[in-house]
């Protein structure tokens, strides 16, 4: 933990989420601010959808530097924002707000994140289908970076609620017109197929987050295809019944601790202009 002492400097930043107290974020933010002996604190904040706008204001009042955003307030912070990045208009979801003398910019170090965790198996999934469980925030965050950074050219999207599929697919074929999109309900029988022609799957939905770490994504498993990767977004637990599954069908599988700690270190350098030493503070976390 942070060993500086606070004062009237001090670099204030924090989550804002429902609920909070699962996060490693703060132990991430505090660690690298330790490692640089940076004059820095790192919040968690359990605030309600509905007080989300005097939370802001809150910010803006107490001079807070910065904040996380997570569940569920990545989208509903969009109206509060003074300015958006590119990723933040584009993907619908903003993680991160920096308050610039009470203007508040937000940017999705999301994207990064996952891209980051992604990279070293760019070739399992590189140009080939990928296959989407969930149409909130992390899937748009998701979707974006597997057609910018991976040239993934068609998308399949499994959800609950169809017209959430309906209206990510309809927002990005507007924005990237040689990308196919397929919405399937659940049950339907164009899953097993999807899945099997899928380079990568990939669970942005909260079943099985914990506390409710029995939940399971509805899906064949058995359909899955052993060469493709199968990602779950959830960190907490480290390996989500989800992955437990496509781990017994022989897939290679990644849990979204590395996409946290690099959309982390990502916000970390927007509100202090600090590098976070990434690779120190792996070493002093046991999550890593
Ligand atoms: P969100 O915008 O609220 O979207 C949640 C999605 O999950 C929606 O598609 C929703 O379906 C679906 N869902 C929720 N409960 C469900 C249930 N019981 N049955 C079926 N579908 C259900 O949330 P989000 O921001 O996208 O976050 C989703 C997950 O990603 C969370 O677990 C979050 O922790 C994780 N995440 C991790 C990182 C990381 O750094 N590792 C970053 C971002 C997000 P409907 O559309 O039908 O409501």
């Amino acid at each position: 933990m942070n060993n500086i002492s606070f004062s009237p400097e001090t670099i204030v930043t924090g989550l804002v989420a429902h609920p909070a107290k699962h996060s490693f974020s703060p132990s991430i933010h505090n660690t690298a601010a330790s490692l640089l002996g940076l004059n820095f604190v790192f919040l968690a904040f359990d605030v309600l959808p509905e007080n989300l706008e005097s939370a802001l204001s809150g910010m803006k009042a107490f001079n807070i530097r910065g904040l996380n955003l997570s569940l569920p307030h990545k989208k509903k912070v969009l109206p509060f924002l003074d300015s958006k990045s590119l990723e933040v208009s584009y993907s619908g979801a903003a993680n991160t707000i920096v308050n610039e003398g009470g203007k508040l910019a937000g940017y999705n170090t999301d994207i990064s994140g996952f891209t980051k965790s992604l990279a070293v198996y760019d070739e399992l999934f590189r140009g080939k289908s990928a296959f989407i469980i969930g149409a909130g925030g992390a899937a748009s965050v998701a979707i974006y970076s597997l057609i910018v950074n991976f040239h993934v050219k068609r998308i399949h999207l499994l959800n609950r609620t169809l017209q959430h599929s309906a209206y990510l697919a309809a927002n990005y074929s507007m924005l990237f017109k040689d990308v196919q999109f397929e919405i399937i309900p659940h049950n339907d029988h164009r899953v097993e197929s999807a899945l099997s022609s899928s380079g990568i799957v990939i669970n942005t939905t909260s079943i099985g987050m914990s506390p409710n770490t029995e939940q399971l994504v509805d899906i064949p498993f058995e359909a899955l295809n052993r060469d493709s990767l199968v990602y779950d977004m959830i960190y907490n637990p480290l390996k989500t019944k989800f992955l437990e599954e496509a781990e017994n069908c022989g897939c290679i599988t990644v849990n979204g601790l590395y996409m946290l700690l690099y959309q982390a270190a990502e916000a970390f350098k927007l509100w202090t202009g600090k590098q976070m030493p990434v690779e120190e503070v792996k070493k002093l976390l046991p999550q890593f």
